[in-house]
């Protein structure tokens, strides 16, 4: 039988939650990737209210455990990037918390081998892929030259290592080299995800109802528990609700 994956096994996984036990992060890391692993075959509801949860229950401490961290993949960048897509990281991501993550992934990266030594291509596409997901949260960012340099030749040399094998990292690396070489259509690309985004935190969450907060229009609604959706009326809020409750957890932060 399929083993069930929750947010108290994956915290448990992440050392989030202790239990009183001394794991080495490599067995840790092992544990978490299968946990990730097992959760993928669950229905798409149940990941995202998963996510949902860790994301309201643990951004902030995940957040200092990813400051605390090194190199380009671990424990905490694995769980952040799993969650960057909730409304929850989208809120957090703008508080003062939250901010100089993306030069602390950008110097990782850039002082990574360039072999890719000790990680395979999953967590190397992964790595380049947060950076790129913190970078258009931030509404974009500009380098210095020689580190705009640097991570082209890194994200690079990754992609060399899995040239043609159509892998996820391959695409990762291409996203992000193109997003520091200024190519207008990708550019344009991370204009629409970060529009998207902030929209979550705008748009009336009725499935459906695409009534957006406007800067001078009437205040939506906010959900009292999670405050990270809003609602155009009343109507929407009591009517979405069947859907919202498995996504709607009350946030530490
Ligand atoms: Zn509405
Ligand atoms: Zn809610």
């Amino acid at each position: 039988m399929q083993r069930e994956v929750t947010t108290n096994s994956l915290a448990r996984c992440a050392g989030l939650e202790e239990a009183n036990e001394d794991i080495p992060d490599t067995d840790r890391y092992r544990a978490l990737i299968l946990e990730l692993y097992h959760l993928q075959s669950a229905p798409k509801e149940h990941q995202d209210s998963v996510f949902c949860e860790i994301a309201a229950s643990y951004l902030p401490q995940l957040v200092n455990k990813y400051r605390i961290s090194e190199g380009p993949v671990n424990i905490a960048m694995t769980f952040l990037n799993n969650v960057t897509n909730t409304p929850y990281f989208v809120r957090f991501s703008r508080l003062p918390e939250a901010q100089g993550l993306v030069d602390l992934q950008a110097r990782r990266i850039i002082e990574a081998p360039d072999n890719g030594e000790n990680f395979n291509y999953d967590e190397l596409g992964a790595a380049c892929q947060f950076l790129l997901t913190l970078i258009v949260y931030e509404g974009g960012r500009d380098f210095t030259d020689q580190d705009r340099q640097l991570l082209i030749h890194k994200a690079n040399s990754w992609h060399d290592l899995f040239r043609g094998t159509g892998l996820h990292i391959e695409e990762s690396c291409d996203l992000l080299v193109k997003y520091l070489e200024h190519d207008e259509r990708t550019i344009m690309i991370t204009k629409l995800i970060k529009r998207a985004q902030d929209s979550k935190l705008l748009q009336c969450g009725f499935p459906g109802c695409e009534q957006l907060q406007e800067k001078d229009g009437p205040i939506f609604k906010q959900c009292p528990r999670c405050k990270s959706t809003v609602y155009c009326n009343d109507d929407h809020q009591a009517q979405a609700w069947a859907g919202h409750k498995h996504l709607c957890f009350e946030p530490v932060f």
